[in-house]
C-alpha cells in the first residue's frame, strides 16, 4: 500500500468507526428502553435516540466519505474481491451511494409520519378499527413508492426496498420461488392436519419462571454463546441487539403457562447472537461487522431454533435434564410426548405463534400482498378483504377480525410496505440450504447433538458463514458456502424427513 493509500483508508476507517460507535450508542438507548427504563423516560428517550441516529447519518453522508471512496478505487481495483481492505470500501461504497440518493428532508419526513402511524396503530389494533390507520397507510404506500424512486434503475418497484435488509435479491427470482414453496406447503398442511392433531397439553403448565430462564441459558451455553460477550434480560418482544462485537446482547420473555415461549426464543435470538459473535473482531468499527442480510440473519437464528432445537437428537440429551428441571409437570410424558408437542402443526391466524411449516405461509401472503399494493392491483380499501381470502386460500382459516388479521403485525405502521417480510422465509430456506452442506461435510454433528455437543456444527459456521460479517452478499455467500444458488429443495427435504416420521404425508 501506498502511503497516500494508507492515509486515505485509515481517515476512511476513523469516520466508519465514528459513525458506527453512534450507531451502537443508538442501540444500547433502545436497549435499554425496552428492558429497564421507566415509563417516564419515553419522551426524552425518543428525542435522544433520534439525535443520535441524525447525527450518525449526517457523518456517514458526509461529501469527505465520498472523496476517500473515490480516492480509494484505485487502491481497491489492485486488491482481490475478498480481501479485507478491498471488502471494507467496496461495502462502504454500496451503502453510501445508496445513502445519499435520498433526500435528508424526504427521510425526516417519512420517520415523523411513520412514528404517528405507529401510535395510531397501537389504538387500532385493540379497537379492532382498520378504518383508523387506513388515511395513514395510503401515506405509507406513497412514501414506499417515492423512495423506491430514488433508485429509478430498479427493474420491479419492490427492489429498492428488499435491497434495504436483503440486498441483491429480487421479486423476479422470490416471487417464483417463494410460490413454487406456497404450491409445495399448501398440501403438506392439509395432509399432516387432517389426521389428529398432537397433544402440546404438557406445555401448558405452571413452569415458574426462573427455571425456565435458567434451562435456557444453559443450552445457549452449550451452543457457544460467549457470556464474556452477551447477556440475556427480559423484553415483551424478544430479539438481538449489539453494542461492539465484544458486547451481543440477547432478550427474551417467559411465559409461565406455557414453556415453549422463552425457550424458542432464546434458541432463536441466540442464533442471531452466535453470528454476530462470530464475525472477525478487524471488522469492528466498520460496515463489514454485522450480518450480511436479514434473511441470512434469519437463517441463523431458525438453524438453532429449529434444526438444532426442535430436533429428536437434540432432545435425547436435553430432555432428561429438562425431566430433571421440571420434574412435577415432566417427570411422566414421554420424549416423544413431548417432541410431538413442540413440533405440532396447526392452521393458525398468528404469524409469530406460527409452527416451523406454516409459518412460510404466513409470511408469503404478506409479501404477495405488498407486491400487489406497490404495483397498484390492489387498494389498501381492499386489503383486509385480501388478506382474509388468502387466509382461506392459504391456510384454510379465515381470522374473524381485523385484529388478528391485517393488523396484527407492526411492520406496516411502523416503516415501508415492501421489504419487510420477505427475510423469514429466506432464512428458512437458506437455513436448510446451509445445514444441509454442514451435514454433508459433518454427518457427526447430528451424534454430537446426542451427546449436547455443538462444536463442531458451531466451528462450521463460523469458519463458513458468521467470520465473515457482510464482507459478501447474501447469494455470493450462498454459492461459496453450498455451492449453490437459493433452492428450496434441501428445505423440503427436510421438510418432508422430519415430518414424515412424526405424520402420514
Ligand atoms: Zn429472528
Amino acid at each position: 500500500m501506498s502511503s497516500n493509500y494508507a492515509a486515505q483508508f485509515n481517515e476512511l476507517k476513523q469516520r466508519l468507526q465514528e459513525v458506527y460507535d453512534l450507531n451502537r450508542v443508538a442501540a444500547l438507548l433502545h436497549w435499554d428502553q425496552t428492558t429497564y427504563m421507566p415509563p417516564g423516560g419515553a419522551p426524552a428517550r425518543g428525542r435522544q435516540t433520534a439525535l443520535i441516529s441524525k447525527l450518525a447519518q449526517e457523518k456517514f453522508v458526509d461529501p469527505e466519505i465520498g472523496r476517500l471512496l473515490d480516492a480509494l478505487r484505485p487502491y481497491e481495483e489492485s486488491l482481490p474481491y475478498d480481501s479485507d481492505e478491498a471488502s471494507i470500501i467496496r461495502v462502504t461504497r454500496r451503502e453510501y451511494e445508496r445513502a445519499v440518493r435520498i433526500p435528508p428532508e424526504f427521510m425526516a419526513m417519512f420517520r415523523q409520519h411513520v412514528s404517528v402511524t405507529y401510535t395510531v396503530w397501537t389504538k387500532a389494533r385493540p379497537a379492532n378499527d382498520f378504518s383508523m390507520v387506513l388515511p395513514y397507510l395510503e401515506k405509507t404506500l406513497a412514501y414506499s413508492r417515492q423512495l423506491a424512486e430514488f433508485f429509478p434503475e430498479h427493474e420491479h418497484i419492490a427492489d429498492p426496498l428488499i435491497d434495504f435488509s436483503d440486498y441483491g435479491m429480487r421479486v423476479s427470482t422470490l416471487r417464483p420461488l417463494f410460490a413454487q414453496l406456497r404450491d409445495a406447503l399448501v398440501p403438506l398442511v392439509e395432509a399432516i392436519t387432517s389426521q389428529p392433531p398432537a397433544d402440546d397439553s404438557c406445555l401448558h403448565q405452571h413452569f415458574p419462571e426462573e427455571k425456565q430462564l435458567a434451562f435456557g441459558l444453559e443450552v445457549i451455553k452449550r451452543f457457544g454463546y460467549d457470556f464474556d460477550r452477551g447477556r440475556q434480560d427480559k423484553t415483551h418482544h424478544p430479539f438481538m441487539t449489539k453494542f461492539s462485537l465484544g458486547d451481543v446482547r440477547i432478550t427474551t420473555r417467559v411465559k409461565e403457562n406455557d414453556l415453549s415461549e422463552a425457550m424458542f426464543s432464546t434458541f432463536h435470538e441466540a442464533g442471531h447472537a452466535l453470528y454476530e459473535q462470530g464475525i472477525k473482531m478487524d471488522y469492528e468499527g466498520t460496515p463489514l461487522a454485522s450480518g450480511t442480510s436479514s434473511g441470512v440473519h434469519e437463517s441463523q437464528s431458525r438453524l438453532w431454533e429449529n434444526y438444532v432445537g426442535r430436533s429428536r437428537p437434540f432432545w435425547e440429551h436435553f430432555y432428561p435434564q429438562l425431566q430433571a428441571t421440571f420434574p412435577e409437570q415432566l417427570g411422566n410424558v414421554s420424549l416423544e410426548t413431548f417432541y410431538r408437542a413442540i413440533n405440532k402443526v396447526q392452521r393458525s391466524l398468528i404469524r409469530t405463534d406460527a409452527d416451523e411449516i406454516t409459518y412460510n405461509l404466513h409470511v408469503i401472503i404478506r409479501f404477495e400482498l405488498e407486491l400487489d399494493l406497490l404495483e397498484g392491483n390492489l387498494s389498501l380499501a381492499e386489503l383486509p378483504q385480501a388478506w382474509r381470502e388468502r387466509y382461506r386460500e392459504y391456510l384454510g382459516i379465515e381470522p374473524p377480525d381485523d385484529k388478528d388479521g391485517v393488523l396484527q403485525d407492526v411492520h406496516w405502521y411502523s416503516g415501508t410496505i415492501g421489504g419487510a417480510f420477505q427475510g423469514y422465509t429466506l432464512g428458512n430456506i437458506m437455513a436448510a440450504q446451509f445445514f444441509e452442506k454442514a451435514l454433508e461435510e459433518h454427518p457427526e454433528i447430528e451424534d454430537e447433538m446426542r451427546r449436547g455437543e455443538f462444536g463442531t456444527l458451531h466451528t462450521w459456521l463460523k469458519e463458513n458463514i458468521y467470520q465473515h460479517g457482510a464482507k459478501y452478499t447474501p447469494a455470493e455467500l450462498l454459492k461459496r458456502v453450498t455451492g449453490q444458488d437459493l433452492t428450496i429443495k434441501p428445505y423440503i427435504r427436510y421438510l418432508r424427513r422430519k415430518y414424515g416420521e412424526l405424520y402420514e404425508i
